[in-house]
């Protein structure tokens, strides 16, 4: 079973042939939204019973001009146990909302608390260290997913030594950074993802197809068996909603 730990379904053209097409491949997906305003809509795009379950987001890069969709946040909490895309960017895009994201993602952080701890799905660019310092702060938020890792290795390994898990995309493995976190991550921590729509890459590619390739390159990178790799990616995956499941 392939594990797709942070795909955007509602931002695809067409969300539901996206959906209907995940179903028959069987890939298990976190399709998470960015703000709790569209997470109304997006939620269709899910399917409890055949493993694609939805997350509430607040992307980082949204916060700027939708931070007021805030106010809805906790209304819609209850319904999920995973959370993203969530988290701060640092790049100069963004600096200018950077007070803000700070208190939506302290906010985040305090309401999945409150609600018992939930999967956290992490946007850290050019922010690691910022984001490390708020998970600090409340670590009974729930279980923290570093998604498309891109800090330094000092950063990695501060995530490490907090038991933080990673999901790895194929652009990462393209990269020395990115293949960095995938040779260094302990493989009862790694996670894939495709983050599509929003990754390069070739468009024949099913995203089941595209996970499968992932988890092909990263075998290779780790010296194991795809068959064992995909595997314990799935443990992992059923772990961290088993963790989850049930706090409300
Ligand atoms: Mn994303």
């Amino acid at each position: 079973m392939f594990v797709d730990a942070h795909c955007h379904i509602d931002l695809h053209p067409d969300p539901q042939r996206i959906l209907e097409s995940v179903i028959r491949a069987r890939l298990q997906v976190i399709a998470v939204t960015t703000t709790p305003a569209a997470f109304k809509g997006s939620v269709r795009y899910t399917d409890l019973a055949n493993g694609v379950l939805p997350a509430l987001g607040m992307h980082p890069e949204l916060v700027g001009t939708r931070k007021g969709d805030m106010a809805q946040f906790a209304k819609y909490l209850n319904q999920v146990t995973w959370v993203g895309e969530v988290g701060l960017d640092g790049s100069d895009r963004f600096r200018s909302s950077w007070n803000d994201q700070i208190a939506v993602f302290e906010q985040i952080l305090e309401e999945c608390t409150i609600a018992g701890g939930k999967v956290l799905s992490i946007h850290s660019r050019a922010s690691a260290t910022s984001v490390l310092d708020l998970l600090r702060k409340k670590p009974d938020a729930g279980s923290f997913v570093f998604h498309w890792f891109s800090g330094s290795l000092k950063e990695l390994d501060l995530a490490l030594d907090m038991d933080c898990f990673f999901s790895i995309n194929d652009q990462m493995l393209h990269s020395k950074s990115g293949t960095t976190v995938a040779r260094r991550v302990p493989l009862e921590r790694i996670l894939t993802e495709s983050d599509a729509p929003f990754l390069k890459g070739k468009e024949c590619e099913t995203l089941a197809e595209r996970i499968e390739s992932t988890v092909k390159v990263l075998a290779e990178l780790r010296g194991c068996s795809a068959t064992r790799l995909c595997e314990q990616i799935y443990t992992n995956f059923c772990s961290l909603i088993s963790r989850h499941t049930g706090s409300t």
